[in-house]
């Protein structure tokens, strides 16, 4: 018999486009893993809007919301809704990790930073009816206590394509534009290797896809750990995808025993081709010089390249689009993504354009933090003429014939793979493209 209900919300605003987003929905592990912590008496119901709706008439005993910063208008929505029913709501996650008070205007609690280390607090406060506004963990989290995650509260979809695990968390690097380090701390943590093999052999056993996705955000920072991981996923024969940085095409062994893993896909972020604007970013660590041969060596190993490219950054001119666009053609870069640079709130990027009086106030549009918007006055172009170059950008490298051209030009053996993912996403960028561009020519930039 089960005493109390929970709600526990990954809050998706339907109406706005979303252009970088895989084709099918992606199995989010936050509010999975927050639901594996519950006691037994407790019922949780994982609503990801990305698939499903809320129940806005449903009656839990508690709501608990996790939202992009970009979402957080419509998750501030629906906790205001349940609000005015009398039903605490508590938030987590990054946007209200950096802006607690915004949030506290429309839920009870507001989680800054991990989770875990505050739960049992927070149900013994609820309990009491005594919960505070402010949970911070002292300490954090030791991910070998990590719960596995409840990814039965997922619809059947999210396990069709692919199945998200976290073998680390936090990354060793301070990018100055990146909300990863402010949110995880300095400390790059790892789970067991042993933890992660076994739920990922429980997951194959209940017959989740064998196509995984690491939700780390930097898999390979730590050689040793990531030598022992890539070793003891030899055996399961699984494919696998995650974030990276460069460094893991300049340590042959590691690439070597990536590919031996499964290791399919790996998203990079470039960035830029001025060294000068990593350099400001406090990303000195990847050298332009040696793009073109690291995108080399991990497609001639099969790994497809997901690159990141920002625009925006102090040193780009107007020139820089289609610099971006002629390397990515020419490097064969299977799936380019291009942004524009975001000061997401946390970030010593926003820190910076505060400072320098160049960010430009939404007034509370965060939905415009999706990295499609210019939100600050760059340095060397106006407002406009970034927004314009990122569009023509971006129109550009997803044309069919940009596609397929980039991808004859260095075929391997994931050509068809490459070609299918790019023109399965190209729907929605074209969709975004079209709306904000409806009476304003295309052209390229000068
Ligand atoms: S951008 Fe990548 S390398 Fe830099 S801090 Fe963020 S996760 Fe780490």
């Amino acid at each position: 018999m089960k005493e109390r209900k929970a709600l526990l919300i990954h809050a998706v605003d339907k109406s706005l486009i979303i252009s970088e987003q895989p084709p099918f929905p992606f199995p989010v592990l936050g509010i999975t893993t927050l639901a594996a912590l519950f006691p037994e008496n407790w019922e949780i119901e994982v609503i990801d809007e990305d698939v499903d709706l809320v129940d806005l008439n449903s009656e839990p005993d508690l709501i608990g919301i996790s939202s992009l910063t970009l979402n957080i208008p419509h998750a501030y929505d629906i906790a205001d809704h349940f609000r005015k029913k009398g039903i605490p709501v508590i938030m987590g996650g990054l946007h209200v990790s950096s802006l607690p008070h915004e949030a506290l205007y429309h839920c009870d609690s507001v989680v800054i930073g991990e989770v875990e280390p505050v739960f049992d607090e927070i149900l013994k406060d609820f309990e009491n009816k005594k919960l505070k506004k402010i949970y911070k963990a002292k300490n954090f989290f030791d991910l070998k206590n990590v719960p596995i995650a409840r990814r039965d509260l997922l619809k059947p979809i999210h396990h069709k394509h692919l199945t998200s695990v976290q073998a680390t968390r936090g990354c060793p690097n301070n990018c100055e534009f990146c909300s990863v380090t402010p949110f995880f701390g300095h400390r790059y943590r790892f789970r067991p290797v042993e933890a992660v093999i076994k739920e990922i052999e429980m997951l194959l056993d209940m017959g989740m896809s064998r196509t995984i996705f690491f939700v780390d955000d930097n898999i390979a920072e730590n050689e040793h750990y990531a030598e022992k991981l890539f070793k003891a996923l030899i055996p399961l024969k699984i494919r696998w995808g995650s974030f990276a940085s460069v460094r893991l095409a300049k340590n042959f062994k590691l690439l070597d025993l990536a590919v031996k893993s499964g290791c399919l896909e790996l998203f990079i972020g470039f960035e830029s081709l001025e060294q000068s604007n990593l350099e400001i970013a406090s990303k000195n660590f990847v050298k332009v010089k040696e793009f073109p041969e690291i995108i080399d060596r991990f497609r001639s190993n099969g790994i497809m390249v997901q690159s990141a490219f920002i625009f925006g950054h102090d040193n780009d001119t107007k020139d820089i689009f289609k610099k971006t666009v002629d390397f990515v053609q020419k490097t064969g870069i299977d799936t380019p993504t291009f942004g524009i640079l975001t000061p997401y709130p946390g970030t010593a990027l926003r820190d910076r354009l505060i400072k320098e009086g160049r960010l430009i106030d939404t007034k509370g549009e965060w939905h415009k933090y999706d990295g499609s918007y210019a939100l600050f006055q760059p340095k060397n172009m106006s407002v406009e003429e970034l927004q314009q170059g990122y569009f023509w950008a971006k129109k550009y490298c997803c044309a069919p014939r940009s596609i397929i051209f980039r991808l004859l030009r260095r075929p391997n053996k994931n050509f068809f793979l490459a070609m299918l993912v790019n023109f399965s996403m190209r729907a929605n960028k074209m969709k975004q493209i079209k709306q904000r561009w409806k009476k304003r020519p295309l052209v390229a930039p000068s």
